[in-house]
């Protein structure tokens, strides 16, 4: 398989320990942990906080907008185009809006959003200081998973979203997104947690250095609340990563 090619997972287990897990537990619903670390803060740099919208984004959006590229435009009420920080260091990708994220305009129903600001508060950042996109900007027909056409079809917008962003990292929320991001025979469960090159099996692209981390989609994490310590344990390597 020419996806599975973990790169170097970078590893600073002081660093490590000095994170908030207990905070982290805590946000996440578990009971309080006797685990006491030492708080150490996040390159503040990560965030930019209320950067001018660009002439290139406001582009791109529009074209996201009206593209019809793929069925998925059909039946859509109107592409969900992304949001937060435009100089983030971090794009976090989910898999394809549904009916609520549709009518909402968000990345993430609210539930999941609920979770996910708890997850990247204990990581010390926000929600305006990571980028959160959809890897099919069109919501499926009955909240279905976008076919590998449709994601190949989008991976256009998404492609010139990461350009524009310049991320040092994306963390694949899900199956999904992992597959149209690394590989469209990307195992999940076998390899979630990993470091792999972005978009390794595309011959054109533009950001081969940058690498993707795969981890559990929150709203899986509500469904499944015992999957929440593997993904401190993959969101542990981000802020490695990021160091
Ligand atoms: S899913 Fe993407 S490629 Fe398909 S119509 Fe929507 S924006 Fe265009």
């Amino acid at each position: 398989m020419t996806y599975v090619k973990e790169m170097a997972i970078p590893q600073n287990e002081n660093e490590i320990q000095k994170l908030e897990f207990q905070n982290y537990l805590e946000c996440l619903g578990f009971e309080s942990q006797s685990f006491s670390p030492t708080i150490s803060k996040i390159d503040p740099t990560i965030s930019i906080q209320n950067p001018p919208v660009s002439e290139a984004w406001s582009t791109l959006s529009a074209q996201v907008d009206s593209c019809q590229k793929c069925p998925l435009h059909l039946e859509r009420k109107r592409p969900v185009f992304g949001s937060g920080s435009q100089t983030a260091q971090i794009l976090f990708v989910s898999e394809a809006p549904t009916q609520s994220e549709e009518d909402s305009q968000s990345v993430l129903n609210a539930a999941s959003a609920e979770l996910f600001e708890k997850m990247i508060k204990a990581m010390n950042l926000n929600s305006t200081s990571v980028y959160m996109t959809h890897a099919a900007k069109c919501r499926p027909p009955h909240n279905r998973h976008p076919e590998a056409a449709e994601l190949e079809n989008c991976s256009e917008h998404l492609i010139a979203q990461a350009v524009l962003l310049q991320p040092r990292l994306v963390v694949a929320l899900g199956s999904i997104a992992a597959k149209a991001l690394i590989d469209p025979q990307f195992d999940f469960d076998r390899h979630r947690g990993n470091f792999y090159p972005l978009w390794a099996s595309k011959t054109a692209n533009p950001l081969k250095s940058c690498l993707v981390l795969p981890t559990f989609h929150p709203a899986y994490l509500i469904r499944n609340p015992d999957a929440k310590r593997l993904a401190w344990e993959d969101l542990k390597k981000v802020i490695a990563h990021l160091k």
